[in-house]
């Protein structure tokens, strides 16, 4: 291995598989194909409300899995659920009937879900 002069101590290293969120769990056993996301951001570049709005479900499913949903979950009442972006994600992910779920484990009710 190449000896860069700098690296990762272990302090500074978070396996997130390791930190308990024990409500993505949930959304996990009802929504087996959000751990098959990685990330690309297609949903999010061919949004329909993303065009006017901050929603983008790349940045949801992201701060999910890391326990920080407060931050983006606002996000989810500027979707329309028009299905746009389930048409583009390279990894098959039914994402409407997974916000919709998203809805449910987080008790979104002053939005469209
Ligand atoms: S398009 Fe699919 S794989 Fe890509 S970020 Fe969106 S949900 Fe994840
Ligand atoms: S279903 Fe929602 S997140 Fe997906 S493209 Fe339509 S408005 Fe955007």
């Amino acid at each position: 291995m190449i000896d860069f002069g700098y690296g990762l101590t272990p302090s500074a290293t978070l396996k997130i598989e390791n930190v308990a969120n024990p409500a993505f769990e949930e959304l996990h056993k009802l929504e087996p194909d959000v751990s098959k996301c990685i990330a690309c951001g297609s949903c999010a570049a061919s949004c329909s409300a993303g065009c006017f709005t901050e929603m983008n479900l790349r940045r949801v499913i992201l701060s999910l899995q890391r326990g920080r949903e407060k931050e983006t979950l606002p996000m989810l009442r500027h979707c329309m659920l028009c299905g746009k972006c389930q048409l583009v994600c390279p990894r098959g992910i039914n994402t409407r009937h997974l916000i919709l779920s998203i809805g449910k484990v987080y008790k979104l009710e002053d939005t469209v879900l």
